[in-house]
């Protein structure tokens, strides 16, 4: 039995240039972080080679003594990560990822062509939300369930809660989805709470992004509210790709929650559950619920908040004004820029972030904090990082000056150029 290396020297030689890369940029794309050496030890195990199809206790395969141990601690770490009473809450830690998770959670408690709304892709939600386009039912849940958006206010850049109630009282969905892949603010849960029980729909929160600070408790608390909460474990929460769904152990609206995201998980969607990927959980599990993690978590915000106020001196505009979260969204607009060249120039400089089409900020950049606070980034390194992102800002504006046309495939093959003058000076 050999080693990568010796077995394999092709994909050795791809993970040790895609672990430089990591180590040498910037790492400022909201939902990525670096998980922890223990997490990705358990998840590189033994454990991968195991079926277990079934829940602790109840499989389908035999052998499973090991594995129903680690899926009850994850369990029991998850609800204690995030502060839930095992009596009124239980969790489901198999699902594959966050779009999975999602997915799951519509098959358990609705009929194809049931309705739902969801935060509107464009305005910082999630594909898995339900997103169609005028032409084009894009993700499988709109395909499958009948989604009518909500949006941002568009002058404030805040969630309309007023036109989300007064479109849910007509739509009158079975679901309401809050979470959000970029929008820099707090969810209002007990506003939500009130418009959901007013048409008799299930509230579920998607907290992928925000999962860790949830945790910490410093962003509101979605679990006071909600009847579902799914989450990815790989982002803000620092653990291996995956997913969850937390569920009330009440019925709710006369729906055996427990039963029915159980069976959508298994064998609704899925199959056997990847073991590796939930003792990798288990382990970052077990970090999530330690005073270290709650100051982790506390920097993440902070840093976000100094990144924020570096850039308004500096002349930006965000969306909604700042940030409450792990994330903020910039308006590339007021410089003449859209987000997908500004994007290019700072990968080329080894800053790696996201732009971010929305329809608010059509040219816009989406930064976050979590993955930076993990490399030990204070406030003093993310204000350094505002002024490097505007430099790039700047070698941006000149590139885009400098080119003749104006598709991005000119500009790419412009700044990739030998005679791109101001190469030298972004490999500074
Ligand atoms: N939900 C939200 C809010 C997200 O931002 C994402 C991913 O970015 C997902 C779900 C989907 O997660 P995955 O990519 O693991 O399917």
């Amino acid at each position: 039995d050999y080693g990568l290396a010796e077995a394999d020297p092709d994909v050795r030689a791809i993970i040790d240039k895609e672990k430089q890369r990591q180590f040498r940029s910037l790492e400022l794309i909201a939902s990525e972080n670096f998980t922890s050496r223990a997490v990705m030890e358990a998840v590189g195990s033994c454990l991968t080679n195991k079926y277990s199809e079934g829940l602790p206790g109840k499989r389908y395969y035999g052998g499973n003594e090991h594995i129903d141990e680690l899926e009850t601690l994850c369990q029991e770490r998850a609800l204690a990560a995030f502060h839930l009473d095992g009596k009124k809450w239980g969790v489901n830690v198999q699902p594959l990822s966050g779009s999975p998770a999602n997915f799951e959670v519509y098959t358990a408690l609705l009929n194809p062509h049931d309705r739902i709304m969801g935060l509107d892709l464009p305005h910082g939600g999630h594909l898995s939300h339900g997103f169609m386009t005028p032409k084009r039912r894009v993700s499988g849940t709109s395909i499958y369930f009948e989604s009518m958006p909500y949006r941002l206010d568009e002058s404030t850049g805040l969630l309309d809660y007023d036109m989300l109630e007064k479109t849910a009282l007509l739509f009158r969905p079975k679901l309401i989805i809050a979470g959000a892949s970029a929008y820099p603010r707090d969810f209002d849960y007990p506003r939500m709470r009130k418009i959901a029980d007013a048409v008799g729909a299930f509230l579920m929160m998607d907290m992928a992004h925000i999962s860790g600070l949830v945790a910490a408790k410093v962003v509101a608390d979605p679990f006071e509210y909600c009847d579902i909460v799914t989450t990815t474990t790989h982002k803000s929460l620092r653990g291996p790709r995956g997913g969850m769904i937390f569920f009330k152990k009440d019925s709710v609206l006369g729906v055996d929650l427990e039963s029915a995201i159980n069976n959508a998980v298994f064998p609704g969607l899925q199959g056997g559950p990847h073991n590796h990927t939930i003792g990798g959980l288990a382990v970052c599990l077990k970090y999530a619920h330690s005073p270290e993690f709650k100051t982790y978590q506390g920097q993440v915000v902070s840093n976000c908040r100094a990144l924020a106020g570096r850039l308004i001196e500096l002349g930006y505009k965000l969306v909604s004004g700042g940030s409450d979260n792990h994330l903020v969204l910039v308006d590339l607009r007021p410089f003449g820029l859209d987000g997908a060249r500004a994007e290019k120039i700072l990968d080329m400089a080894s800053i790696t972030l996201n732009k971010n089409s929305s329809a608010l900020v059509p040219g816009g950049i989406r930064i976050g904090s979590p993955a930076m606070t993990t490399r030990g980034f204070t406030e003093k390194e993310f204000i350094a990082t505002a002024d490097l992102i505007h430099e790039g800002v700047q070698i941006t504006l000149e590139a885009k000056q400098a080119v003749s046309g104006t598709k991005l495939q000119d500009f790419m093959k412009f700044i990739t150029s030998p005679d791109f003058p101001l190469l030298d000076r972004i490999s500074d």
